[in-house]
């Protein structure tokens, strides 16, 4: 299980986590946070797969990803 956190009160709407996220599932909000921006969020998440690509890419530390170890 993958559980996604977006610290949307620091993201800067630059859209690089939407364009490297392989399942099309991060968006811009239509709401505005304290910067004004259009924060990043996203939809349908159980179609997340915790590549991590988004958190990697996002240049202000927004995203977090937390993966759950499969138990062996
Ligand atoms: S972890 Fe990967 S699949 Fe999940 S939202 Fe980020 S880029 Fe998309
Ligand atoms: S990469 Fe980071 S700052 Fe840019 S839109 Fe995504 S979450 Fe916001």
């Amino acid at each position: 299980m993958v559980k996604l956190t977006f610290r949307e009160h620091r993201c800067k709407g630059c859209r690089l986590c939407a364009t490297v996220c392989p399942k099309g599932i991060i968006f811009m909000a239509e709401h505005i946070n304290d910067m004004g921006y259009h924060p990043a969020t996203v939809a349908e998440k159980e179609k997340c797969t915790g590549c991590t690509l988004c958190a990697i890419i996002c240049p202000d530390l927004v995203i977090e990803v937390e993966r759950e170890e499969k138990a062996v």
